[in-house]
């Protein structure tokens, strides 16, 4: 890519199928704000794909957070993923608007996509980032956790544009709004010879998906050492079935074979930030706790008063699991 001009921070903004932007961008936007102003105010853009006028829905959004420059393209087919289309069109958008630093979500979706844009940029990518700065270069500083978790690597990229993908939740949305006048840009969607290369047959319900709900979920049922056994993690599905929430593990859980990795909260899983957040039997290693410190509200459930997910806890309930929780459950 020349190096001329090169200026901006461009966002991918993923939508589900029932066309909700998810929330990733909205996390990415804010920190993207962040480093515009650490850059000297540079333009914050995103780029999207949608049906046939469902840009419309989406204006205020993009106006009322602070987008200053959309791109979007249109086609019927844009309801739906398509790594090839998407990862074309983006390449030839970056080369014409040359942002210095390009942001996607850490989703499915977004490791998926980005990879592949970078690739065809010959650009470098720094996957999964747990924080962006900008240095005193002015280069994108993108930091995320390496030899299995133990050092936290900053890594620069020498080519344009910068790229990185963060996970959900890493970042805040800015709770108000910061309007801006957003300019809208259509793009004209090139399909080059991928338009009939995929076809979409249906659409299932994975472990993975279920898994991923985790990212969304409003309230976290999460499962330690202390749940000694399959008979303790079906008895927390049962809690969590009772009140609708979703289940996760600690790694120390996970090594017990009792829970899957893809549910591993923490710096070697995933990060979330759910309403409520009841962490049973964790004792509250701070590998741990950076991956759910961000919940709303945290509840322990712990045995041992003295355990330090009661410094971060909001409620603490100090007793027996297998006493506390079939008592919860007899209740109505
Ligand atoms: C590089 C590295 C990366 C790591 N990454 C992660 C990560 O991503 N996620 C993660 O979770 N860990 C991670 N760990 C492991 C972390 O350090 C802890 O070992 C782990 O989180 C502890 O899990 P735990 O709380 O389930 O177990 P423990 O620390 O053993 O705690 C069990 C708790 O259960 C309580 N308990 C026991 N029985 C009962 C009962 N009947 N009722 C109520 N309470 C009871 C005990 O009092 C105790 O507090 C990592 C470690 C390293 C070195």
């Amino acid at each position: 890519m020349p190096t001329d001009n090169i200026s901006g921070i461009l966002i991918y903004v993923q939508k589900n199928r029932e066309g909700y932007i998810h929330t990733v961008f909205f996390e990415l936007l804010n920190k993207a704000k962040e480093l515009s102003q650490k850059l000297g105010g540079v333009d914050v853009s995103a780029v999207v794909f949608t049906l046939p006028g469902q840009i419309d829905g989406y204006r205020e959004a993009f106006m009322n957070m602070g987008v200053d420059k959309v791109y979007y393209f249109e086609d019927e087919s844009f309801g739906v993923y398509n790594t090839e289309i998407y990862s074309r069109n983006i390449e030839e958008l970056v080369r014409e608007i040359q942002p210095e630093i390009m942001l996607i979500g850490a989703t499915n979706e977004g490791r998926d996509l980005a990879p592949r844009v970078a690739g065809a940029l010959a650009t470098g990518l720094t996957a999964d980032c747990t924080g962006l700065d900008i240095n005193e270069n002015g280069q994108l500083a993108a930091t995320r956790p390496t030899f299995g978790g133990q050092l936290m690597a900053t890594i620069l990229c020498k080519n344009y544009p910068q790229m990185a993908t963060v996970r959900p939740n890493v970042f805040k949305v800015n709770p108000v709004n910061n309007y801006s006048q957003t300019e809208f840009f259509k793009r004209e969607a090139r399909f080059f010879e991928y338009k009939n290369r995929v076809e979409i047959l249906e659409f299932k319900k994975t472990v993975e998906s279920v898994i991923n709900e985790l990212d969304s979920a409003e309230i976290i049922v999460a499962g330690g050492r202390g749940l000694k056994n399959e008979a303790g993690f079906k008895l927390l599905k049962q809690f969590a079935d009772k009140i609708g929430a979703s289940v996760a593990a600690t790694r120390v859980a996970v090594e017990m074979g009792l829970a899957p990795q893809s549910i591993q909260i923490g710096q070697t899983g995933k990060t979330v930030a759910p309403k409520i957040y009841i962490a049973c039997a964790i004792s509250g290693a701070i590998q741990h706790t950076v991956g759910m410190e961000n919940s709303k509200h945290i509840i322990a459930i712990n045995s041992d008063e003295n355990a330090p997910i009661f410094d971060i806890a909001d409620t603490g309930i100090v007793g027996d699991f297998f006493e506390i929780i079939p008592e919860f459950l007899k209740i109505g």
